[in-house]
């Protein structure tokens, strides 16, 4: 028996206090700046979340050094560096494990790259009304943040799209593709993972504390997206046991049967892991290195 997955941490991050129910800026203002990540975290919360029973996880990380945590805590799963820049591409081509960070945080041609080498990636979609207001209308707190944080917007031109059909208005939907959260997605966007072949990772507890709501999991379930569950990190859920997202879900549709989310933590999740890892062994090697390439304009 493997155990169950949980299909989305973030390993290095310990516990912090964070503000909840506001949305995600603030929370993630709350806790961001102290920069609390850490390689220690990252060791310590792989054993923890062995200690659980957890078979494998999906790690996302920005310090290198999930894989090495995983493995000293004998965690199966697969370990994602994230990536950034809004206004400039910067994807690491002969990065293995590069993944995008979110749609108002990473720029269309770096999602488009690392889509097209063929590999897994996950990326968080859809978890926040400011972020589906930044691509809709281009305007909300996401714009003024993204200022703030010093990025050119001269030449962005807001899509008009949901953060959905931006995706699959790039070309990148399909079976390698993990949408994490999905908070805020519609029947018709939901359709279109399902009919992509997308998998979405729902972290329940981590979308109560940061906005106070969970995603339309019902409708995910009847147009037959591939869902699968995860904790997120501790700046959002109160522990890293993916068993724990069952809880609270078999509270709020007591209806689904319990064997539905024994499949999202177990057969789906295997299956998209193991899916995912062969799709990866093809890909350069981590060796490469990484490089930034050059901006290409609209
Ligand atoms: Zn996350």
């Amino acid at each position: 028996m493997k155990g169950p997955v949980n299909a989305h941490v973030h390993l290095e991050l310990p516990a912090v206090p964070t503000v909840a129910g506001a949305g995600f800026l603030p929370w993630v203002r709350s806790w961001i700046h102290d920069r609390p990540a850490s390689r220690a975290h990252a060791f310590a919360n792989a054993r923890e979340v062995a200690g659980f029973g957890t078979g494998g996880v999906v790690d996302i990380g920005n310090l290198g050094v999930g894989a090495a945590a995983m493995a000293a805590a004998g965690l199966d799963g697969l370990a994602f560096h994230e990536v950034f820049g809004f206004d400039e591409p910067d994807v690491a081509d002969g990065v293995a494990d590069a993944t995008p960070h979110a749609p108002y945080s990473t720029h269309a041609e770096t999602v488009r790259r690392i889509a097209a080498r063929g590999g897994p990636w996950s990326m968080h979609v859809d978890e926040d009304p400011a972020e589906r207001e930044l691509l809709l209308h281009g305007t909300g707190p996401w714009l003024d943040a993204l200022r703030v944080y010093g990025r050119n917007l001269d030449a962005w031109r807001p899509p008009g799209l949901t953060p959905v059909r931006w995706l699959d208005r790039l070309g990148v939907l399909g079976p390698h593709a993990l949408l994490v959260h999905c908070t805020l997605t519609g029947k018709d966007d939901l359709e279109l993972l399902a009919e992509r072949d997308v998998s979405v990772c729902i972290c329940p507890r981590s979308n109560l504390h940061i906005g106070g709501r969970l995603p339309d999991v019902r409708t995910m379930l009847d147009v037959g997206c591939r869902v699968l569950l995860g904790t997120d990190s501790l700046a959002s859920a109160p522990d890293l046991d993916v068993r724990n997202e069952v809880t609270v879900l078999r509270e709020v549709f007591a209806d689904v049967p319990v064997s539905r989310w024994e499949r999202a933590l177990e057969g789906d999740a295997w299956a998209w892991l193991a899916r995912s890892r062969e799709a990866r062994r093809t890909l350069p090697d981590r060796d490469a290195g990484s490089r930034r390439i050059a901006p290409e304009g609209p």
